[in-house]
Protein backbone atom coordinates (compact mmCIF):
# COMPACT_ATOMS: atom_id res chain seq x y z
CA UNK A 1 0.00 0.00 0.00
CA UNK A 2 1.28 3.56 -0.94
CA UNK A 3 1.34 4.90 2.18
CA UNK A 4 0.56 8.64 3.13
CA UNK A 5 4.49 9.28 3.63
CA UNK A 6 3.95 10.52 0.19
CA UNK A 7 1.77 13.17 1.05
CA UNK A 8 3.07 15.92 3.11
CA UNK A 9 0.84 17.49 6.23
CA UNK A 10 0.61 20.94 6.59
CA UNK A 11 -1.27 22.18 9.57
CA UNK A 12 -5.29 21.61 8.31
CA UNK A 13 -4.12 20.62 4.66
CA UNK A 14 -2.88 17.55 3.17
CA UNK A 15 -0.23 18.62 0.24
CA UNK A 16 0.95 16.14 -2.45
CA UNK A 17 4.70 15.77 -2.71
CA UNK A 18 5.63 15.81 -6.11
CA UNK A 19 5.15 13.05 -8.71
CA UNK A 20 7.41 12.46 -11.38
CA UNK A 21 6.00 12.34 -15.28
CA UNK A 22 6.99 13.48 -18.10
CA UNK A 23 5.68 16.31 -19.41
CA UNK A 24 5.79 19.77 -21.86
CA UNK A 25 6.37 22.66 -20.29
CA UNK A 26 5.15 24.56 -24.01
CA UNK A 27 3.50 24.18 -27.20
CA UNK A 28 6.19 21.24 -29.26
CA UNK A 29 8.91 21.33 -26.86
CA UNK A 30 10.44 17.80 -26.01
CA UNK A 31 8.58 15.99 -23.65
CA UNK A 32 11.04 15.84 -20.35
CA UNK A 33 11.29 14.54 -16.83
CA UNK A 34 9.10 16.68 -14.96
CA UNK A 35 7.61 17.13 -11.16
CA UNK A 36 4.28 18.01 -10.40
CA UNK A 37 2.01 18.48 -7.72
CA UNK A 38 -0.97 15.96 -7.24
CA UNK A 39 -3.76 16.61 -4.93
CA UNK A 40 -3.85 15.09 -1.65
CA UNK A 41 -6.43 12.17 -1.74
CA UNK A 42 -10.24 12.71 -1.06
CA UNK A 43 -12.91 10.54 0.73
CA UNK A 44 -14.32 9.15 -2.47
CA UNK A 45 -10.84 8.43 -4.38
CA UNK A 46 -8.60 5.98 -5.23
CA UNK A 47 -4.67 6.03 -5.40
CA UNK A 48 -2.96 4.27 -8.32
CA UNK A 49 0.23 3.12 -9.12
CA UNK A 50 0.53 3.46 -13.05
CA UNK A 51 2.18 0.37 -14.23
CA UNK A 52 1.45 1.26 -18.74
CA UNK A 53 0.19 3.80 -19.90
CA UNK A 54 -1.10 3.97 -23.94
CA UNK A 55 0.17 6.50 -26.48
CA UNK A 56 -3.15 8.09 -28.23
CA UNK A 57 -2.46 10.46 -31.03
CA UNK A 58 -4.61 12.89 -28.78
CA UNK A 59 -1.18 13.43 -26.69
CA UNK A 60 0.79 14.11 -29.55
CA UNK A 61 -1.96 16.80 -30.82
CA UNK A 62 -2.20 18.55 -27.00
CA UNK A 63 2.01 18.33 -26.94
CA UNK A 64 2.62 19.72 -30.93
CA UNK A 65 0.29 22.47 -30.09
CA UNK A 66 -2.54 21.17 -32.36
CA UNK A 67 -5.64 21.94 -29.86
CA UNK A 68 -6.27 24.45 -26.92
CA UNK A 69 -3.78 23.41 -24.27
CA UNK A 70 -2.81 24.62 -20.59
CA UNK A 71 1.18 24.26 -20.54
CA UNK A 72 2.58 22.06 -18.79
CA UNK A 73 0.78 19.59 -19.64
CA UNK A 74 1.74 15.56 -18.23
CA UNK A 75 0.00 13.49 -21.03
CA UNK A 76 -1.86 10.23 -21.05
CA UNK A 77 -5.46 8.70 -20.70
CA UNK A 78 -4.92 4.88 -21.41
CA UNK A 79 -3.84 4.06 -17.77
CA UNK A 80 -3.35 0.94 -15.94
CA UNK A 81 -2.65 0.41 -12.44
CA UNK A 82 -2.62 -1.54 -9.44
CA UNK A 83 -4.54 0.73 -6.37
CA UNK A 84 -2.44 1.55 -3.35
CA UNK A 85 -4.75 3.23 -1.07
CA UNK A 86 -8.35 4.07 -1.22
CA UNK A 87 -10.34 7.03 0.48
CA UNK A 88 -12.97 6.17 3.40
CA UNK A 89 -16.25 6.22 1.28
CA UNK A 90 -14.43 3.96 -1.25
CA UNK A 91 -16.20 0.59 -1.31
CA UNK A 92 -15.81 -0.76 -4.87
CA UNK A 93 -12.05 -0.86 -5.01
CA UNK A 94 -8.78 -1.95 -2.46
CA UNK A 95 -5.48 -2.18 -2.33
CA UNK A 96 -3.92 -4.53 -4.32
CA UNK A 97 -6.77 -4.40 -7.61
CA UNK A 98 -5.62 -3.69 -11.12
CA UNK A 99 -7.75 -0.96 -12.41
CA UNK A 100 -8.20 1.40 -15.74
CA UNK A 101 -8.22 5.03 -15.74
CA UNK A 102 -9.56 6.70 -19.43
CA UNK A 103 -9.95 10.26 -20.92
CA UNK A 104 -12.62 11.35 -18.30
CA UNK A 105 -11.79 11.76 -14.55
CA UNK A 106 -14.66 13.71 -13.00
CA UNK A 107 -18.34 15.20 -14.37
CA UNK A 108 -21.03 17.10 -12.64
CA UNK A 109 -22.78 13.94 -12.21
CA UNK A 110 -26.20 15.96 -12.25
CA UNK A 111 -26.96 17.29 -16.04
CA UNK A 112 -29.04 14.97 -18.30
CA UNK A 113 -25.89 13.39 -19.96
CA UNK A 114 -24.29 12.70 -17.19
CA UNK A 115 -28.06 11.24 -15.40
CA UNK A 116 -27.70 8.81 -18.49
CA UNK A 117 -24.08 7.57 -18.46
CA UNK A 118 -23.10 10.16 -20.86
CA UNK A 119 -20.44 11.78 -18.97
CA UNK A 120 -18.08 12.22 -22.06
CA UNK A 121 -21.21 15.08 -22.92
CA UNK A 122 -21.04 16.72 -19.43
CA UNK A 123 -23.11 20.18 -19.62
CA UNK A 124 -20.72 21.59 -17.43
CA UNK A 125 -17.72 20.18 -19.10
CA UNK A 126 -16.44 16.73 -18.05
CA UNK A 127 -12.91 16.82 -16.34
CA UNK A 128 -10.03 15.66 -18.28
CA UNK A 129 -7.57 13.10 -16.75
CA UNK A 130 -5.15 15.80 -18.35
CA UNK A 131 -5.36 19.72 -19.48
CA UNK A 132 -8.48 20.17 -16.89
CA UNK A 133 -9.13 21.82 -14.05
CA UNK A 134 -9.99 20.03 -10.90
CA UNK A 135 -14.02 20.97 -10.15
CA UNK A 136 -12.91 20.67 -6.18
CA UNK A 137 -9.41 22.36 -5.66
CA UNK A 138 -8.79 23.78 -9.44
CA UNK A 139 -5.78 22.19 -9.04
CA UNK A 140 -4.23 21.32 -13.10
CA UNK A 141 -4.70 17.44 -14.21
CA UNK A 142 -1.69 15.67 -15.04
CA UNK A 143 -1.95 12.07 -16.79
CA UNK A 144 -0.55 9.27 -17.10
CA UNK A 145 2.83 9.50 -18.21
CA UNK A 146 3.95 9.44 -14.84
CA UNK A 147 4.53 7.39 -11.27
CA UNK A 148 0.45 7.79 -9.78
CA UNK A 149 -3.16 8.97 -10.35
CA UNK A 150 -5.61 10.23 -8.05
CA UNK A 151 -9.28 9.74 -9.32
CA UNK A 152 -12.61 9.34 -7.59
CA UNK A 153 -13.79 6.04 -7.49
CA UNK A 154 -16.18 6.86 -10.10
CA UNK A 155 -14.17 7.24 -12.90
CA UNK A 156 -12.23 3.88 -11.90
CA UNK A 157 -12.71 0.96 -14.16
CA UNK A 158 -12.01 -3.10 -12.79
CA UNK A 159 -9.81 -4.43 -15.32
CA UNK A 160 -11.24 -7.84 -15.68
CA UNK A 161 -9.02 -11.13 -14.61
CA UNK A 162 -6.89 -12.30 -17.27
CA UNK A 163 -6.47 -9.50 -19.40
CA UNK A 164 -2.79 -8.97 -20.09
CA UNK A 165 -2.10 -5.55 -18.76
CA UNK A 166 0.21 -3.78 -21.04
CA UNK A 167 -2.41 -4.18 -24.23
CA UNK A 168 -5.59 -4.12 -22.07
CA UNK A 169 -4.51 -0.08 -21.63
CA UNK A 170 -5.13 1.55 -25.47
CA UNK A 171 -8.47 -0.38 -24.57
CA UNK A 172 -9.29 2.91 -21.88
CA UNK A 173 -8.95 5.19 -25.41
CA UNK A 174 -9.22 3.70 -28.64
CA UNK A 175 -11.56 0.76 -27.47
CA UNK A 176 -13.99 2.82 -25.72
CA UNK A 177 -14.01 5.80 -28.48
CA UNK A 178 -14.68 2.99 -31.25
CA UNK A 179 -16.85 1.15 -28.65
CA UNK A 180 -19.24 3.75 -27.84
CA UNK A 181 -20.45 4.53 -32.54
CA UNK A 182 -20.52 1.07 -32.82
CA UNK A 183 -22.90 0.62 -29.78
CA UNK A 184 -24.84 3.68 -30.20
CA UNK A 185 -25.53 2.90 -34.32
CA UNK A 186 -26.56 -0.51 -33.11
CA UNK A 187 -24.01 -2.71 -35.23
CA UNK A 188 -24.81 -6.33 -35.01
CA UNK A 189 -24.03 -9.23 -37.26
CA UNK A 190 -26.25 -7.90 -40.09
CA UNK A 191 -24.31 -4.33 -40.31
CA UNK A 192 -21.88 -3.81 -42.75
CA UNK A 193 -18.94 -1.28 -41.27
CA UNK A 194 -16.07 0.46 -42.73
CA UNK A 195 -13.10 2.09 -40.41
CA UNK A 196 -11.00 4.85 -42.43
CA UNK A 197 -7.06 4.71 -41.03
CA UNK A 198 -5.63 2.12 -39.67
CA UNK A 199 -3.99 3.73 -36.62
CA UNK A 200 -4.93 2.98 -32.56
CA UNK A 201 -8.34 3.88 -33.03
CA UNK A 202 -8.95 2.24 -36.46
CA UNK A 203 -7.46 -1.49 -35.18
CA UNK A 204 -9.36 -1.42 -31.80
CA UNK A 205 -12.79 -0.43 -34.28
CA UNK A 206 -11.97 -3.65 -36.54
CA UNK A 207 -11.52 -5.91 -33.73
CA UNK A 208 -14.94 -4.37 -31.96
CA UNK A 209 -16.88 -4.14 -35.14
CA UNK A 210 -15.75 -8.13 -35.96
CA UNK A 211 -16.55 -8.82 -32.20
CA UNK A 212 -20.15 -7.59 -32.44
CA UNK A 213 -20.51 -9.69 -35.43
CA UNK A 214 -20.64 -7.28 -38.27
CA UNK A 215 -18.68 -7.46 -42.15
CA UNK A 216 -16.09 -5.60 -42.12
CA UNK A 217 -13.86 -3.41 -44.20
CA UNK A 218 -10.96 -0.95 -44.26
CA UNK A 219 -10.61 2.43 -45.85
CA UNK A 220 -6.38 2.87 -45.73
CA UNK A 221 -4.22 5.27 -47.86
CA UNK A 222 -1.27 3.10 -46.82
CA UNK A 223 -0.23 0.19 -49.38
CA UNK A 224 1.11 -2.75 -47.27
CA UNK A 225 -1.55 -2.70 -44.46
CA UNK A 226 -3.56 -5.41 -46.54
CA UNK A 227 -2.05 -8.55 -44.44
CA UNK A 228 -2.64 -6.71 -41.38
CA UNK A 229 -6.07 -5.29 -41.64
CA UNK A 230 -7.19 -9.22 -41.95
CA UNK A 231 -5.24 -10.71 -39.54
CA UNK A 232 -7.60 -8.25 -37.09
CA UNK A 233 -10.65 -9.25 -38.68
CA UNK A 234 -10.91 -7.50 -41.52
CA UNK A 235 -13.16 -9.05 -44.35
CA UNK A 236 -12.28 -6.24 -47.51
CA UNK A 237 -9.54 -3.70 -47.66
CA UNK A 238 -10.27 -0.75 -49.96
CA UNK A 239 -7.06 1.51 -50.92
CA UNK A 240 -9.06 5.19 -50.67
CA UNK A 241 -6.64 6.61 -53.21
CA UNK A 242 -7.98 4.29 -56.02
CA UNK A 243 -10.84 5.46 -57.41
CA UNK A 244 -12.23 2.22 -59.02
CA UNK A 245 -11.74 0.65 -55.49
CA UNK A 246 -14.03 3.72 -54.35
CA UNK A 247 -16.28 3.30 -56.97
CA UNK A 248 -16.92 -0.46 -56.16
CA UNK A 249 -17.97 0.33 -52.43
CA UNK A 250 -20.93 2.24 -53.76
CA UNK A 251 -23.95 2.27 -51.06
CA UNK A 252 -22.24 -0.21 -48.94
CA UNK A 253 -21.80 0.58 -45.65
CA UNK A 254 -24.07 0.71 -42.66
CA UNK A 255 -21.40 2.78 -40.13
CA UNK A 256 -18.17 3.83 -41.48
CA UNK A 257 -16.02 5.18 -38.44
CA UNK A 258 -13.14 7.57 -39.70
CA UNK A 259 -9.91 8.28 -37.91
CA UNK A 260 -7.90 10.08 -39.67
CA UNK A 261 -6.58 12.72 -37.51
CA UNK A 262 -5.82 15.19 -39.53
CA UNK A 263 -7.97 17.37 -42.66
CA UNK A 264 -9.27 15.41 -45.45
CA UNK A 265 -11.84 15.32 -48.29
CA UNK A 266 -14.38 13.66 -46.57
CA UNK A 267 -16.80 13.61 -49.97
CA UNK A 268 -15.43 9.89 -51.43
CA UNK A 269 -16.82 8.48 -48.61
CA UNK A 270 -20.32 9.75 -48.44
CA UNK A 271 -21.53 7.56 -51.51
CA UNK A 272 -20.35 4.42 -49.88
CA UNK A 273 -23.20 4.69 -47.43
CA UNK A 274 -26.38 2.45 -47.64
CA UNK A 275 -29.56 4.68 -47.35
CA UNK A 276 -29.52 5.87 -43.91
CA UNK A 277 -25.99 5.06 -42.91
CA UNK A 278 -23.76 7.09 -41.07
CA UNK A 279 -20.11 8.67 -41.45
CA UNK A 280 -18.98 8.93 -37.59
CA UNK A 281 -16.23 11.68 -37.21
CA UNK A 282 -13.83 10.62 -34.30
CA UNK A 283 -10.65 11.74 -35.78
CA UNK A 284 -10.33 15.29 -36.98
CA UNK A 285 -11.33 18.17 -34.79
CA UNK A 286 -12.31 21.51 -37.26
CA UNK A 287 -13.34 22.82 -41.16
CA UNK A 288 -13.22 20.53 -43.66
CA UNK A 289 -11.56 21.07 -46.82
CA UNK A 290 -13.08 20.75 -49.10
CA UNK A 291 -16.49 21.40 -48.35
CA UNK A 292 -18.61 18.85 -48.14
CA UNK A 293 -21.58 18.67 -50.80
CA UNK A 294 -24.62 17.73 -49.30
CA UNK A 295 -26.56 16.99 -52.58
CA UNK A 296 -25.37 12.85 -51.51
CA UNK A 297 -26.30 12.98 -48.25
CA UNK A 298 -29.56 14.23 -49.34
CA UNK A 299 -30.36 12.48 -52.15
CA UNK A 300 -29.80 8.74 -49.80
CA UNK A 301 -30.93 10.09 -46.32
CA UNK A 302 -27.11 9.77 -45.40
CA UNK A 303 -25.61 11.22 -42.13
CA UNK A 304 -22.18 12.95 -40.91
CA UNK A 305 -21.54 12.49 -37.32
CA UNK A 306 -19.66 12.99 -34.61
CA UNK A 307 -18.74 10.84 -31.04
CA UNK A 308 -16.69 11.49 -28.22
CA UNK A 309 -14.72 8.90 -26.08
CA UNK A 310 -17.63 6.81 -24.21
CA UNK A 311 -19.38 7.26 -20.85
CA UNK A 312 -17.76 5.15 -18.23
CA UNK A 313 -20.72 2.30 -17.73
CA UNK A 314 -20.06 1.86 -21.33
CA UNK A 315 -16.07 1.54 -20.93
CA UNK A 316 -16.63 -1.25 -18.05
CA UNK A 317 -18.98 -2.70 -20.86
CA UNK A 318 -16.51 -2.53 -23.45
CA UNK A 319 -13.54 -3.61 -21.32
CA UNK A 320 -15.60 -6.85 -19.79
CA UNK A 321 -16.89 -7.53 -23.95
CA UNK A 322 -13.16 -7.36 -24.69
CA UNK A 323 -12.49 -9.88 -21.66
CA UNK A 324 -15.07 -12.17 -23.28
CA UNK A 325 -14.27 -11.95 -26.85
CA UNK A 326 -10.26 -12.09 -26.05
CA UNK A 327 -9.83 -8.69 -27.47
CA UNK A 328 -6.63 -6.30 -26.50
CA UNK A 329 -4.87 -4.02 -28.27
CA UNK A 330 -1.64 -4.97 -30.25
CA UNK A 331 1.05 -3.19 -29.18
CA UNK A 332 4.96 -2.00 -29.23
CA UNK A 333 6.05 -1.39 -26.08
CA UNK A 334 8.48 1.35 -25.64
CA UNK A 335 10.29 3.29 -22.43
CA UNK A 336 8.94 6.38 -21.62
CA UNK A 337 12.44 8.08 -22.78
CA UNK A 338 11.74 6.90 -26.58
CA UNK A 339 8.58 9.43 -26.43
CA UNK A 340 9.03 12.03 -28.77
CA UNK A 341 10.51 9.41 -31.05
CA UNK A 342 7.44 7.22 -30.58
CA UNK A 343 5.53 10.44 -31.86
CA UNK A 344 7.56 10.94 -35.04
CA UNK A 345 6.68 7.59 -35.83
CA UNK A 346 3.05 7.99 -34.99
CA UNK A 347 3.00 10.46 -37.84
CA UNK A 348 4.38 8.92 -40.54
CA UNK A 349 1.70 5.90 -39.07
CA UNK A 350 4.77 3.82 -38.06
CA UNK A 351 3.21 1.76 -35.81
CA UNK A 352 1.45 -1.72 -34.71
CA UNK A 353 -1.09 -0.40 -33.81
CA UNK A 354 -0.33 1.49 -30.31
CA UNK A 355 2.94 2.36 -28.34
CA UNK A 356 2.13 1.43 -24.61
CA UNK A 357 4.50 2.74 -22.32
CA UNK A 358 6.30 0.15 -19.70
CA UNK A 359 5.74 2.95 -16.86
CA UNK A 360 8.43 0.71 -14.67
CA UNK A 361 11.36 2.63 -16.94
CA UNK A 362 10.41 6.32 -15.37
CA UNK A 363 12.93 4.78 -12.35
CA UNK A 364 15.88 5.51 -14.86
CA UNK A 365 15.02 9.19 -14.25
CA UNK A 366 14.62 9.21 -10.53
P1 LIG B 1 -2.99 7.03 -35.19
O1 LIG B 1 -2.63 5.80 -34.45
O2 LIG B 1 -1.92 7.97 -35.58
O3 LIG B 1 -3.79 6.54 -36.51
C1 LIG B 1 -4.33 7.41 -37.45
C2 LIG B 1 -4.44 6.70 -38.80
O4 LIG B 1 -5.13 7.59 -39.70
C3 LIG B 1 -3.11 6.40 -39.46
O5 LIG B 1 -2.58 5.17 -39.08
C4 LIG B 1 -3.47 6.43 -40.94
O6 LIG B 1 -4.01 5.19 -41.34
C5 LIG B 1 -4.57 7.46 -41.01
N1 LIG B 1 -4.06 8.78 -41.40
C6 LIG B 1 -3.15 9.53 -40.78
N2 LIG B 1 -2.97 10.69 -41.40
C7 LIG B 1 -3.80 10.69 -42.46
C8 LIG B 1 -4.10 11.60 -43.49
N3 LIG B 1 -3.47 12.78 -43.57
N4 LIG B 1 -5.01 11.26 -44.41
C9 LIG B 1 -5.61 10.09 -44.36
N5 LIG B 1 -5.38 9.16 -43.39
C10 LIG B 1 -4.49 9.47 -42.45
O7 LIG B 1 -4.05 7.89 -34.39
P2 LIG B 1 -5.12 7.41 -33.28
O8 LIG B 1 -4.48 7.38 -31.95
O9 LIG B 1 -5.85 6.24 -33.81
O10 LIG B 1 -6.07 8.68 -33.25
C11 LIG B 1 -6.80 9.06 -34.40
C12 LIG B 1 -7.50 10.39 -34.15
O11 LIG B 1 -8.55 10.19 -33.22
C13 LIG B 1 -6.60 11.47 -33.55
O12 LIG B 1 -6.94 12.71 -34.14
C14 LIG B 1 -7.00 11.49 -32.09
O13 LIG B 1 -6.77 12.73 -31.48
C15 LIG B 1 -8.46 11.20 -32.22
N6 LIG B 1 -9.13 10.69 -31.01
C16 LIG B 1 -10.43 11.05 -30.82
C17 LIG B 1 -11.12 10.56 -29.74
C18 LIG B 1 -12.58 10.90 -29.56
O14 LIG B 1 -13.10 10.75 -28.47
N7 LIG B 1 -13.28 11.32 -30.60
C19 LIG B 1 -10.49 9.72 -28.84
C20 LIG B 1 -9.18 9.36 -29.08
C21 LIG B 1 -8.50 9.84 -30.17
P3 LIG B 1 -3.73 4.55 -42.79
O15 LIG B 1 -2.23 4.51 -42.90
O16 LIG B 1 -4.37 3.23 -42.69
O17 LIG B 1 -4.38 5.43 -43.80
ZN1 LIG C 1 -6.91 9.04 -26.62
Amino acid sequence: MLSLSLFIHMGEREMTAKVLGYGALQAKAKLAPYHFERRAPRVDDVVIEILYCGVCHSDLHHVYGDWATRYPIVPGHEIIGRVTQVGDNVTKFKSGDLVGVGCMVDSCQHCEPCDHGLEQYCEEGNTLTYNSLDKHDHMPTFGGYSENIIVSDKFVLKIPQNMELSSAAPLLCAGITTWSPLKHWKVNQNSRVAVVGLGGLGHMAIKLAKGLGAEVTLFTRSKGKEQDAVRLGADHVILSTDENQMQSAKNRFDLIIDTVPSIHDLNPYIPTLTLDGTIVLVGYLGDLNPFLNTAPMVMGRKSVAGSLIGGIAETQEMLDFCAKHHITSDVEMIDIQYIDKAYERMLKSDVKYRFVIDMASLKKDK
